[in-house]
């Protein structure tokens, strides 16, 4: 397939490079000519013009750093000049208000359009193993799999426009207040006197079994090896995890949801990006807790 890709940073250069591996023509569009020399050297043609990118393309994936980008990218430079009937697949994670207005703008021209954020960082965009939950129309998804199998381990459809945003957003403040519970737990066990390791064989067998703990145990030296072992570099930035808070936020606002452990998990994930810890791993907020 002839694939436009728009947003060639940490993740989407990666994900680019898998297509091209899959055997498509990736016409590369970024606003860095850093991303679009390192696009060029995995087989991508680059340009420098995103109308010019999208000509005549079977489909166009975009991984953008928020809404705003990713609607004036869509209005302005896709929506009316990539061919009508294209796949749209925007795989960045920004609100689900933006995401839906997009897809109806671009569905109301003809284009089959999915929001398909991802599970999973650098290492995963490269390796291929990226996780994406994909809201859309059947018709739009079915064109999206192909596409997104190429990147990916696995491709869930969650729903209509919004869907994949939605899951996304639900899925990390999940996240955010089960580490925020490990930490507190293993911290106190270890002030009580608990070797944090007996803790984490007992916990991770009994019901304090969850991700956080028994795949992404935040002190270094226990459990399973993870960000906490590397001085939490690498993993899921802080930054990231309060921006996907932010949007939780935003969201839950929106339909009057109750989320009290969602809004405390984003006060301390400000708090913790505030002291300047924005470029460690989401999970070193146990340190907090010493
Ligand atoms: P990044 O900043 O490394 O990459 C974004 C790219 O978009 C940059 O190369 C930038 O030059 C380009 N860009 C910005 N405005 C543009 C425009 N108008 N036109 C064309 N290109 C433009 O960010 P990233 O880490 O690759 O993240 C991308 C998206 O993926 C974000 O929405 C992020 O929340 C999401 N995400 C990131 C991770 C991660 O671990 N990095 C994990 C999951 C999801």
């Amino acid at each position: 397939m002839k694939i436009a890709f728009i947003g060639l940073g940490n993740m989407g250069g990666g994900m680019a490079a898998n297509l091209v591996k899959n055997g498509h023509e990736v016409r590369a569009f970024d606003l860095s000519e850093d991303a679009l020399a390192k696009a060029k050297s995995s087989g991508c043609e680059t340009f420098t013009d995103a109308k010019e990118a999208v000509q005549g393309v079977d489909a166009v994936v975009s991984m953008l750093p928020n809404g705003a980008i990713v609607k004036s990218v869509y209005s302005d430079a896709v929506i009316g000049h990539a061919p009508e009937g294209a796949a749209l697949l925007d795989c960045s994670t920004i609100d689900v208000a933006t995401a839906k207005e997009v897809s109806e703008m671009a569905t109301a021209k003809g284009y089959k359009m999915v929001d398909a954020p991802v599970s999973g960082g650098i290492a995963a965009a490269d390796g291929g193993t990226l996780t994406f939950m994909v809201g859309g129309s059947e018709e739009a998804f079915a064109a999206a799999k192909p596409i997104l199998e190429g990147m990916g381990k696995a491709v869930i459809h969650a729903g209509d426009a919004g869907a994949g945003q939605t899951a996304k957003i639900c899925n990390n403040m999940l996240l955010a207040i089960s580490m925020i519970g490990v930490a507190e737990a293993m911290q106190m066990a270890q002030k009580l006197g608990l070797d944090p390791q007996k803790f984490y064989e007992i916990s991770s067998q009994s019901s304090g079994y969850c991700w956080s703990l028994n795949a992404y145990t935040p002190l270094p030296g226990v459990g399973v090896e993870s960000p906490a072992d590397k001085d939490y570099q690498g993993g899921f930035a802080t930054a990231l995890m309060l921006k996907d808070l932010r949007l939780a936020m935003a969201a839950a606002e929106e339909v009057d949801a109750g989320v009290p452990l969602g809004a405390r998990a984003a006060s301390l994930y400000e708090d913790f990006s505030g002291a300047g810890n924005d470029g460690l791993d989401f999970s070193a907020i146990i340190k907090t807790y010493k």
